[in-house]
């Protein structure tokens, strides 16, 4: 295998401009100042492929990572001719994260929560001890598997209603052990026992969107994108439930911005929710600041009604320093919506003009791009990337056989929390 070089960076704080080491897994300003994404300074602004790397490592010069593991699959572009006929766009290149071996795209979890699992299970000075993550399908999978793959203790917490989640193509590594909250609980419940599980000594929290690994790692969409192209797009179309994606892509275009050679302008985000889960757009369209106060009832009922479980985030990075809001306010954009229906019509029109299936939720940006040009708030000439976030997985399944994970402890929702601790205490011993 090549020699990989630790990628150098600084962290730099958005509350405060702070600069300073990524020394032991930092999420936070160290100054605790308002809630406030930090994000990671890379040394040359300048952004250099690395092809002699593997998968995701190519784009190690954008990613704080010491090193290289095994197996990793990367995005990849191309410029659509079956979409973009048939909506008559001209410049149409579509970001595929998942499974499409024809096309050189190897992800075997099937989605673009791949590229964050390889991106902070490479972070520099990851903590010793046992990783934790809660999840409600897509990133437990991608986590299991990297994690799995290259021997990292890991702590997944998932709901039970969402174990079938969990399929892979090989029986897990016992360095990864899996909790889940008993049926009728949600992600908020198996967030709950990750909470607990970091209490304990020897296990740390690996952060979501404040995991600035995370970030970069799915900004290696756009990474892909742009040195495809050759120049930034004018529209960025993405399906969001937590936005960390669309955060990650304004990132990721800013830092184009300071290299200058991939010219000058932002990123419109298209962003699109699925319909009547609809949180962000809801915030968005009035311009609020932060999400407006839910129902919990409401929610969970909209939440079952939607195909596209992964983006049914009820408390999303909106509000925060440097988030979601402050990402939409900077480069402008839309969050549009879709229902099942019309995500499912677009599903079967990728499939029939692109030749590959798409997961429900990159099937609800379809949708949702499809909804744009009609409405024509994008011109037919413009540059317009589509970020599939996940596909290939029907396909994935029907080449190889797979096996399904089984939690070792599921807990009732009312179960005491230090009988919890002292249960998930024992897993690792
Ligand atoms: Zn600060």
């Amino acid at each position: 295998m090549t020699n990989f070089i630790p990628t150098k960076y600084q962290l730099i704080s958005l509350c405060c401009g702070e600069e300073f080491a990524d020394k032991n897994w930092e999420l936070q300003c160290p100054h605790l100042h308002q809630p406030s994404l930090i994000r990671a300074g890379y040394e040359s602004t300048r952004f250099e492929l690395h092809p002699e790397y593997a998968g995701i490592y190519k784009f190690a010069a954008w990613l704080p990572v010491e090193r290289m593991l095994e197996g990793s699959g990367s995005p990849i572009t191309f410029k659509s001719e079956g979409l973009a006929g048939l909506l008559g766009l001209k410049q149409l290149y579509i970001t595929f994260n998942g499974y499409w071996p024809e096309r050189g795209a190897f992800m075997k979890s099937g989605t673009f929560k791949e590229c964050e699992a390889f991106s902070v299970c490479s972070r520099t000075n990851s903590s010793k001890g046992v990783m934790v993550v809660a999840s409600a399908g897509n990133t437990a999978r991608a986590f299991a598997r990297v994690c799995s793959q290259n021997k990292i203790p890991l702590l997944l917490s998932v709901p039970m209603d969402n174990i079938q989640a969990l399929w892979f193509d090989s029986p897990l590594d016992p360095c990864v052990k899996i909790i889940a909250c008993e049926k009728g609980g949600d992600y908020f419940d198996a967030i709950h026992l990750s909470n607990l599980a970091v209490e304990l000594d020897g296990f740390y929290p690996e952060g979501g969107a404040r995991n600035v690994a995370r970030r970069d790692g799915m900004g290696t969409t756009v990474l892909s994108a742009v040195t495809t192209i050759g120049k930034i797009p004018d529209y960025y179309f993405q399906a969001i439930g937590s936005g960390t994606g669309a955060i990650a892509a304004w990132e990721a275009n800013l830092r184009f911005l300071a290299d200058g050679r991939f010219g000058s302008n932002k990123m419109k985000l298209m962003l699109s929710q699925n319909a009547p889960f609809l949180p962000i757009k809801e915030a968005w369209d009035l311009r609020s600041p932060t999400i407006l106060p839910m129902d919990d009832d409401l929610a969970r009922k909209q939440i079952e009604e939607i195909n596209a479980k992964v983006l049914s985030n009820r408390k999303p990075p909106y509000g925060i320093k440097g988030g979601l809001f402050d990402a939409l306010s900077d480069a402008g954009g839309a969050i549009l919506a879709a229902t099942n229906k019309e995500a499912e019509k677009a599903s079967a029109l990728f499939l029939q003009h692109e030749g590959n299936d798409v997961e429900p939720a990159a099937a609800v940006a379809v949708a949702s791009l499809i909804k744009a040009v009609k409405e024509k708030l994008i011109e037919q000439d413009s540059v317009v990337m589509l970020n599939i976030t996940g596909g290939g997985i029907e396909k994935f399944k029907q080449e190889n056989s797979v096996c399904y994970a089984t939690p070792e402890k599921i807990f009732a929702l009312n179960e005491d929390p230090q009988e919890i601790k002292r249960q998930i205490a024992k897993l690792f011993r």
